[in-house]
């Protein structure tokens, strides 16, 4: 069992129970395990200390 990068892991919890919309094709994204879009393959970065901030913690 691996341990998963911090932020991959905030970004798990962050889409646990949200309906987040996939910047790019609005796939939505609530409850993913990974950090990539499983419609558009886009990479998802959630920037730490930007949850707090309404709805755009994506940075493409
Ligand atoms: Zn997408």
């Amino acid at each position: 069992m691996t341990m998963p990068q911090p932020q991959e892991e905030v970004l798990r919890v962050f889409l646990t129970d949200r309906d987040v919309p996939c910047p790019v094709c609005r796939y939505n994204l609530r409850g993913l395990g990974s950090t990539t879009c499983p419609e558009c393959g886009v990479r998802l970065d959630l920037r730490v200390g930007s949850i707090d901030l309404k709805l755009g913690p994506w940075l493409l």
